[in-house]
């Protein structure tokens, strides 16, 4: 990656939502107590106003009654405020509010029609705006997001990766696709990119080891969310952390490039490898249930199991990715012999 050190500029914490004037300002006062420990100081305060819920009988935020609250954290802690906005509606009232730092959120990003609008409205009110990428892996989709902000010449832009669904990954609640992330920073080094292990993770537990792989691959902060009693919180409470979890959270993550030390980047590069490798491991199996299914028309239709025209196209996809080495040209070619004879054994 281009900023391959790891650095902590940017840390965004806050609840997921606004839910009363005392645990907005519980939250905001604990942070503020512990802020000589964090490893920046706040950027921003996060809070939800107006949730995103897929049920819809679920709590969709405080609405506009929450602003004064967060004038109140601005007031007594200093903390500058980001809000969620999905609709011009939104931006409104957050402009009038005297909120000018905003984040588009991962289902809005979806929808090139409901961001424009949002840059529309954002417009020449000297705001920044946090993009987070859309719920689906578009590279092009979250950059052309991007852009749309850069053309309404708001004063700065953030890109945060939250993850994407997927329903084959069953550890997390998002799947991070830490190439999308990789390729949005090779594409725009110039950009601020953050994660949010929070709503990748989707559980407490799996927070750090999150936010330690988005630090391990150059990303320039994080946001978490934090919560003054995160078991009773109305959105998100099971991935919600303490302030006092954040700090000691931040706290144990591994921030300093250690190149003398072989275990840490030992430690660093088995990560990647066991992430690539799940990967592999998924995209094998879905190629699987693909042979099934194409086994089962074959069967239908009397076709025969081996057509050398068909696996002649698979195998010269494959060269493409020989790189010129002849070691690995070998390599791919055995583990397509392997493959194919896998294949037409569960075809039979
Ligand atoms: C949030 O940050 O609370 C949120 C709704 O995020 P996302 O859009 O990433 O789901
Ligand atoms: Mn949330």
């Amino acid at each position: 990656m281009a900023n391959s050190g790891r650095t902590f500029r940017y840390l965004i914490a806050g609840p997921c939502a606004a839910e009363s004037e005392a645990q907005v300002y519980e939250t905001a006062l604990r942070l503020f107590v512990l802020r000589d420990q964090l490893p920046c100081p706040l950027t921003f305060f996060r809070v939800g106003v107006w949730k995103p819920r897929s049920a819809a009988d679920a709590f969709c935020g405080a609405g506009e009654q929450a602003f004064p609250w967060l004038r109140r954290v601005t007031e007594e802690f200093g903390f500058s405020v980001c809000v969620e906005v999905a609709t011009p509606q939104h931006v409104e009232t957050c402009l009038r509010y005297g909120v000018k730092t905003v984040w588009v959120g991962a289902r809005t990003s979806v929808n090139p029609f409901a961001v424009q609008e949002i840059a529309d409205a954002v417009k020449g009110n000297g705001c920044s705006v946090l993009v987070k990428n859309p719920v689906i892996p578009d590279l092009k989709l979250w950059l052309g997001n991007i852009e749309r902000f850069e053309k309404a010449g708001v004063d700065a832009v953030f890109a945060v990766h939250r993850g994407f669904a997927d329903r084959k990954e069953q550890r997390l609640r998002n799947a991070p696709v830490w190439e999308v992330p990789v390729a949005l920073r090779v594409a725009r080094p110039d950009l601020p990119l953050l994660c949010d292990p929070s709503h990748i993770a989707g559980e407490r537990g799996l927070v750090k080891q999150v936010a330690q792989t988005a630090i391990d691959y150059g990303m320039d902060g994080l946001m978490v969310e934090t919560h003054a009693t995160p078991e009773a919180a109305l959105s998100d409470a099971a991935q919600q952390l303490t302030p006092e979890a954040l700090s000691e959270m931040l706290g144990s993550l591994v921030l300093k490039e250690s190149s003398q030390n072989p275990d840490e980047l030992l430690r660093r590069q088995r990560e990647l490898i066991r992430d690539i490798d799940s990967q592999i491991a998924r995209l094998l199996a879905e190629r699987l249930s693909v042979v099934e299914e194409i086994a089962n028309i074959k069967r239908e239709h009397n076709i025969p199991l081996v057509q050398p025209s068909q696996w002649n196209t698979v195998v010269r996809n494959y060269e493409q990715y020989a790189l010129d080495d002849p070691r690995f040209a070998e390599f791919l070619q055995k583990y397509l012999d392997l493959l194919h004879q896998y294949s037409l054994k569960m075809q039979q």
